[in-house]
């Protein structure tokens, strides 16, 4: 049995482990030239997928790779800075949680199947034929029994299959940039965020990188019209966004000049009836992204790869029978992100003066309040790191770990 992975980063090699583990012959295409060491930005585990991680046996060098940021300083615009402790938010939101840089998270994954899996670096699927032959911009075509799209937002098995991604991304009606630049807080552990009407800068840096990350989230009332390709002009919708902003954040958007890594998109939903036809299927953020940054993706990444690969084994392969489970189990998941990284989206770039009023006397509410109490508000506040905390997922087990022989 063949199958065929599209992409790399979290829920590829995951689910790349798991369907190794289940004896299953795996190859992954991905599109980059190499597994990405550049850093990426801090994303979230839950405890289901420090669960799954630690079925993996990774979740030590996750551990050991966490971005170490432990304080929170909220800066309302034109007010003063409120500091908070993150392990006491997280702490009560969370049993088991980490912060990481994708591509540190990424590795750890691609490693814990590189042996198991066959990985085509540099390469891209161009066609797939409803009997599994598939054909690549670079290596010869191949036929597959079942074939998954791992390859992100902007999905190639998913445009090929299911058609054009504007049929099923509902924008948030945000915007998301993040720069890498040199460490301008001076202050080890510490997330900066400035929130104003609309807009939201923050900056942090993980303790084992040289150079940091500032993250933008914004509002626009009318969808902005630039090419996902054109820089300078998603530089200039920035700038615009953030025009008259403190001087400190100010500083950070100068770093724009450099040629530093820049990300730019809007913080966008995808909606999928089904995320199967035929043989292939869809995991991550190419079938189901809540948004980025808001909607806790990556440990749904995880799971959705864990729970496919399990299915995929309890259906001994047959994608007719195990892509409708997969479905079925991940459909509450899916729905309860969607919705919490709506609300999530409104927290944290506020609407109103009244918003960021609100966002920073909870945060003052919460440096201030005994620690039993500040909990108990704690767990009334943070939504969505509570669902993504008590996803509930099946144990899958698997035969004893060998080489695939299918
Ligand atoms: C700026 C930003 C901030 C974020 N912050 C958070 C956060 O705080 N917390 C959180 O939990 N999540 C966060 N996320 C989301 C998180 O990064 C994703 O949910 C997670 O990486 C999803 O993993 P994935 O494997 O589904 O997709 P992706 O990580 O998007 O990976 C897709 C992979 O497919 C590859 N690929 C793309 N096209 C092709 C192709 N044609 N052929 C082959 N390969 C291809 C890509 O190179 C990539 O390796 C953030 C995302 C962004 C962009």
């Amino acid at each position: 049995m063949r199958i065929l992975i599209s992409g790399a980063s979290i829920a590829g090699p995951v689910l790349a482990y798991w369907l190794a583990r289940h004896n299953f012959s795996v190859t992954v295409v991905e599109r980059a030239a190499a597994p990405r060491k550049t850093g990426g930005h801090a994303v979230d585990l839950f405890r289901p997928a420090m669960d799954i991680s630690e079925k993996m046996g990774v979740l030590a060098r996750i551990e050991a790779r966490t971005t170490g940021t432990s304080r929170l300083a909220l800066v309302p615009e034109g007010g003063r800075p409120v500091r908070v402790d993150l392990s006491t938010i997280f702490g009560a939101a969370s049993d088991r949680h980490a912060e990481i840089m994708r591509d540190d998270l990424s590795e750890i994954y691609y490693e814990a199947a590189r042996d198991d899996v066959e990985y085509l670096f540099g390469d891209s699927i161009t066609a797939i034929s409803p009997d599994g032959d598939v054909r690549f911009e670079r290596a010869a075509p191949r036929r597959f029994d079942v074939i998954v799209g791992a390859d992100g937002l902007h999905s190639t098995v998913r445009r090929l299959v299911f058609g054009d991604e504007t049929r099923f991304s509902t924008s948030t009606g945000a915007y998301l940039a993040v720069l890498t630049l040199p460490d301008m807080t001076g202050v080890d552990g510490e997330l900066r965020i400035h929130v104003g009407v609309g807009r939201t800068a923050g900056m942090y840096r993980a303790q084992h990188l040289g150079d940091a990350r500032a993250l933008f989230l914004f509002r626009s009332e009318h969808p902005l019209d630039y090419h996902h390709h054109d820089v300078p002009r998603q530089k200039e919708l920035l700038r615009a966004a953030f025009t008259g902003v403190n001087p400190e954040v100010q500083h950070w958007l100068d770093a724009l000049d450099g040629t530093g890594p820049f990300y730019f998109d809007s913080i966008t939903q995808l909606r999928m009836d089904t995320w199967s036809r035929g043989r292939v299927t869809l995991v991550g953020d190419a079938g189901y992204c809540p948004g980025p940054a808001v909607g806790g993706s990556t440990s749904l990444a995880v799971v959705g790869a864990y729970v496919l690969a399990g299915e995929l084994a309890r259906a001994g392969g047959d994608p007719e029978r195990a892509f409708p489970a997969y479905e079925r189990a991940m459909a509450e998941h899916v729905r309860g992100s969607h919705a919490v990284g709506l609300s999530a989206a409104k927290t944290l770039i506020p609407a109103s003066r009244l918003g960021v009023r609100g966002l920073a006397q909870g945060t003052r509410l919460l440096s201030a309040l005994p620690p039993g109490l500040g909990r108990v508000f704690l767990r009334l506040t943070t939504k969505s790191a509570r669902f993504h905390n008590s996803m509930t997922v099946d144990d899958y087990p698997s035969p004893p770990r060998q080489r695939s022989t299918a």
